[in-house]
This record gives structure tokens, C-alpha cells and sequence, in this order.
């Protein structure tokens, strides 16, 4: 076996103790005498399996009573319409972009209402993010929205908006669980799990049960309804069994290694072992302002397309792989989720500063 270091946004590695647990229970869950993806969804064995990932969860980030968990395939790009279908009233809706993911979002909402963008970094490539304390919210917005960790350009909210009293959205899906998170600041908290959580094709919505009504749009596909979710405890249909059952298995992980505060100090440790080298290196260059700096992706370039190409062709011959940038912003980027583990950022800097070291 001979495992790399995946620096892949998403789908992304994950902790090898939990795929190790996995292959032990593949052929047989504790004695269940069959697999997981064997399992009615309707057994007793599975509905512990997903009543113990909701509770896990809710342990983790400390989710109040008064939110639901709800557990919704399509990943995150359903949400960009689950969102404003279910929480439509004036039709207005308030959108920061400072990326792709929050341009797609906005994009998709503008199906369902009127949609304000009250704020951007586009003019920047998305490099920052805008200063959010006094922006012009719409009395009749439905909510306020952020993606507050853009994936592809490796920017993150130090400070959430000022939604002057309207519902905040946040899609979390590359930040999830990297850190503590305060729920009862948000409307909505949701995020598409392949990036920090499972395997791809499931979403986690949190979301404050006043929010889930039942006097929406009756076109609305009964899918795309918050309430069939709550009130089928996320099985309407048959979920995504597998990815709840390894998403449940994360949880655990994250608590036995004293849940999202120490998870927090380990991925600060990380990101400082890159930035540092970046700040020094007279090859590499970190492409956003440092004080917006995600914990999570950290793109950086070099001097021209031809040399980071060579440096990514590089890094995958020494074992490093998925280190390519997005090719909006280019150049290199290295997603260092939870599941990186130290040692795979310090010997990715300590390659780079040896191929720096030869190179120049
Ligand atoms: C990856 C990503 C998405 C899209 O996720 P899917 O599960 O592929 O739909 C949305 N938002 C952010 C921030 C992402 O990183």
C-alpha cells in the first residue's frame, strides 16, 4: 500500500483511521452480518447509524435545540436552490460573492427573486474579502448570504457580516468543522461534505426550525422542501446511506481527538507552516491578502504559467498529488482539510524550499 499525500480540494483525503475502521466493517457490520451499502435504510441497525451521526454532529458544534440537522443529497449545488425556494417571502435576496462558489449561488438564486449583490472582491480576482460591517441590506431581503470559505481562491471570513438583523446563510462546505463555529449566529449552516467531512454526494443543512415552513411555494418539488426533511428525519426516500455511515464515522474521529477546538489549533499549526514559507520564498507567492487567508486552501504562484506547471509536475513525482490550481486563479494550490496531517504540509514545504533552493 502505498498512500499519498493528497492535497485534493474535494473529494479529499480523509483520516486513515476511519477508512481503516471501514475496511474492517466492510464485509460485516458489527454483526450485522452484512455491509452497510447492504443495509435497508429502514433497519434498526441504520437507524442508529444515522441517529448517531446527528448526534455526533450536534456534540461537535455544540447545535442548539431549536436547529434541525438535516441530511440531503445533491450536494451543495442543490442548496443554491433549496435555499431560495424554501426561504422565500419578499423575494429578495442578498448575496456577498467573493468567488466562484458564491457567484454560483447568487446566479442560481436570481431563478427564484430579486437578487442583491451587496458586496464583492471580484474587481481583485477574489483575492479579499470585503469589509462587511456597514453594507446596504435590502429591508425586504430574505437573507444575507456568504460562502465563507471560497474553495477555489482560498479566501475566509475573519469577521461575519453585519446582516443588520436579517437571516445569515453560509455555505461551509470547505471550512466544515475546522474549527468551533458559534450555530445560533446563522440562519442556515450547510456545506457538501466531500471537501472536510465524507465522501461526495451528501450535504449537511443546519438550519433554525423557524425557517423550515410549510406555506411555500406548492411547485417547489417535494424533494426540495426543507420540511420533508424534518419530518422524515432525513429519509423521505432512501439517503445516501453510505456517505451518513462515513460522515458518522468522522464525527467520532473529531471527538476522540477532543473535537473542533483542538481540531482548530492542529489546522492553525498547519497553515502557519505554509504561509510562513510562502511570506519568505522569493519563488512562491501566496495569492491572497494575508488577513483573508483560509485556513483550508491556500493557492500560490510562481512567476509564470510554464515554471508552476513544472512545479506541480514536480511535487507528483515526489508523492505530493492533486496540486494543481483552479485555472481561475492558476499557479498551485494546496488543500490542507482536517484530514491532512502535519507531516504531509511540512514535507510539501520542505520539498518546495529544496526545489526553490535548485531552482534558483
Ligand atoms: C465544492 C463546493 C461546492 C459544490 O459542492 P457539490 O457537492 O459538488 O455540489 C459548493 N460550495 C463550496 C464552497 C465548495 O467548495
Amino acid at each position: 500500500m502505498a498512500r499519498v499525500y493528497n492535497f485534493s480540494a474535494g473529494p479529499a483525503t480523509m483520516p486513515l483511521p476511519v477508512l481503516e475502521e471501514i475496511q474492517a466493517e466492510l464485509l460485516d457490520y458489527k454483526g450485522s452480518g452484512m455491509s452497510v451499502m447492504e443495509m435497508s435504510h429502514r433497519s434498526k441497525v441504520y437507524q442508529q447509524i444515522i441517529d448517531e451521526a446527528e448526534a455526533d454532529i450536534r456534540e461537535l458544534m455544540n447545535i442548539p435545540d431549536n436547529y434541525k440537522v438535516l441530511f440531503v443529497q445533491g450536494g451543495a449545488t442543490l442548496e443554491f436552490a433549496m435555499i431560495p425556494m424554501n426561504l422565500k417571502k419578499n423575494g429578495v435576496f442578498d448575496y456577498i460573492v467573493t468567488g466562484a462558489w458564491s457567484k454560483k449561488a447568487a446566479n442560481e438564486a436570481k431563478k427564484y427573486g430579486k437578487v442583491n449583490i451587496i458586496a464583492t472582491s471580484e474587481d481583485k480576482n477574489y483575492s479579499y474579502i470585503p469589509d462587511c460591517s456597514d453594507l446596504p441590506v435590502d429591508d425586504d431581503a430574505d437573507y444575507v448570504y456568504i460562502c465563507e470559505n471560497e474553495t477555489i481562491h482560498g479566501t475566509t471570513y475573519q469577521q461575519l457580516p453585519n446582516t443588520k438583523g436579517k437571516i445569515l446563510v453560509s455555505d461551509q462546505s470547505s471550512m466544515f468543522l475546522s474549527k468551533p463555529c458559534n450555530v445560533s449566529d446563522y440562519g442556515i449552516i450547510y456545506g457538501g461534505v466531500q471537501k472536510n467531512i465524507g465522501p461526495a454526494g451528501l450535504a449537511i443543512v443546519i438550519i433554525r426550525e423557524d425557517l423550515i415552513r410549510e406555506d411555500v411555494d406548492p411547485k417547489i418539488p417535494t424533494y426540495c422542501r426543507f420540511d420533508t426533511y424534518s419530518k422524515n428525519g432525513s429519509m423521505y426516500n432512501t439517503p445516501n446511506c453510505w456517505a451518513i455511515y462515513v460522515c458518522g464515522k468522522v464525527f467520532k474521529y473529531l471527538k476522540s481527538i477532543g473535537g473542533l477546538s483542538a481540531m482548530a489549533k492542529i489546522n492553525e499549526e498547519k497553515a502557519k507552516i505554509i504561509y510562513d514559507f510562502l511570506d519568505q520564498s522569493k519563488m512562491f507567492n501566496g495569492t491572497v491578502e494575508k488577513q483573508c487567508r483560509s485556513l483550508m486552501n491556500v493557492p500560490f504562484v510562481t512567476e509564470s504559467a510554464e515554471k508552476d506547471a513544472e512545479v506541480v509536475a514536480a511535487t507528483k513525482a515526489a508523492g505530493f498529488d492533486n496540486l494543481k490550481g483552479h485555472k481561475s486563479v492558476g499557479g498551485l494550490r494546496a488543500s490542507i482539510y482536517n484530514a491532512m496531517p502535519k507531516e504531509g504540509v511540512q514535507a510539501l514545504v520542505d520539498f518546495l524550499k529544496d526545489y526553490e533552493a535548485k531552482n534558483s
